[in-house]
């Protein structure tokens, strides 16, 4: 994996890192030499700043709460020993005066707490004038707003050097990832804030080793400036989240094997046959608008007949239908069906909308 010096942060005048960033560590602090021996084989990889939970906010009581304020030490131990910044999460204000004490070079703030607006103020409030990298997880529900919520109450109190991390968002029922990526919330984020540099954190994505890789590679795909990789000397016996955590010589091999590709491509054939290809790709969206105008037209043609018979909006037998067949017509194609019943939900939810305004209207 190639890495290159960037000033990673548009906002902030202060901190320049390499792109890809790389966070690389345990999910918890769990001994001082669980730590050392850790961040000592990561010194021999890319990593460029190591990552410790020390309060960790777990779902269920009873899971391992995180050692507490002595991993403060452990962590200065490492900053000592290997010269590796170090970071680790806050969720209120005693972990901020904690962290301040000790000289902890930056924080993040975790998934459970981005989405409590009390808990975002008051860690804001309790870093007062401090200058350091502020990393902000997504919430744990797909909800935009409340990510740029918790981004917007840094940089109004002054805060310059904010990055996101994308660790995925909790879905209900079993599923390939613990968290489901749903990559267009990021990419939204970056639309709505290019100069906010965005990290990913394969790991919570995929609560699962064999998945870290083909995530890792999609973000860097994506553009996204770094990873937070949890890497433990001894993955089996990590007190908590032991099936994600990758060890230091897995995590090398990964950064090896990952391929970083330019934004743009300055070589003009390779320039020549993107521009054709996207100026295809424009021309079949214009169809798909219309497409979906038309369909749109005919759906409020059957709202006005429904409206005339009294019969109800919602008709299950032939929404059953169009699933089933559009499904098995989707897979012919090659289209995978998480993506075909995404894109009928969405068409049939708003059918739905459309009906509703003509069963509402007068006429
Ligand atoms: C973590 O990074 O160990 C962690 C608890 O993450 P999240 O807040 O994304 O669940
Ligand atoms: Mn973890």
């Amino acid at each position: 994996m190639k890495s290159m010096k960037i000033k990673l942060n548009n906002l902030s005048n202060s901190v320049s890192y390499f792109k890809p960033l790389v966070i690389a560590g345990p999910c918890s602090a769990e001994s001082n030499l669980q730590m050392l021996s850790t961040a000592r084989e990561l010194k021999k990889t890319n990593t460029h700043i190591f990552r410790a939970g020390i309060w960790k906010p777990r779902t269920r009581p009873n899971s391992f709460e995180g050692v507490g304020t002595p991993a403060l030490e452990w962590m200065n131990n490492v900053q000592k020993e290997t010269g590796l910044k170090v970071i680790t999460e806050v969720a209120n204000s005693t972990h901020v005066n904690k962290i301040l004490k000790h000289n902890i070079d930056m924080i993040w703030i975790g998934a459970r707490t981005v989405g409590n607006p009390f808990a975002i103020q008051e860690i804001v409030d309790s870093l007062k004038g401090v200058d350091m990298p502020i990393f902000i997880k997504n919430p744990l529900n797909a909800d935009l707003n409340l990510w740029l919520g918790a981004i917007e109450r840094f940089y109004n109190a002054g805060f310059r050097n904010i990055i996101a991390i994308h660790r995925g968002f909790f879905s209900y029922g079993i599923q390939k990832y613990r968290n489901m990526p749903q990559w267009q919330l990021p990419v939204e984020l970056k639309r709505l804030i290019p100069e906010l540099p965005i990290i990913c954190d394969p790991s919570h994505i995929a609560g699962n080793r064999s998945l870290i890789n083909e995530i890792s590679q999609t973000a860097l795909d994506l553009n996204f400036d770094g990873l937070m990789i949890e890497t433990h000397i001894d993955p089996i016996n990590a007190l908590s989240d032991q099936e994600q955590q990758l060890n230091p010589i897995q995590l090398n091999e990964l950064l090896d094997n990952l391929v970083v590709r330019n934004q743009s491509d300055n070589n003009s054939e390779t320039a020549l046959s993107l521009e054709y290809l996207r100026s295809q790709i424009d021309k079949l969206d214009d169809k798909l608008i219309d497409v979906l105008q038309n369909r749109m037209n005919l759906a409020e043609l059957i709202g006005l007949d429904k409206k005339a018979n009294d019969i109800t909006i919602l008709q299950p037998e032939r929404w059953k239908f169009i699933l089933e067949d559009r499904m098995k017509k989707g897979i012919t194609k090659g289209l995978s069906d998480e993506f075909v019943i995404l894109l009928l939900r969405a068409i049939h939810q708003e059918s739905i909308n459309i009906q509703t305004k003509v069963m509402n209207s007068n006429k």
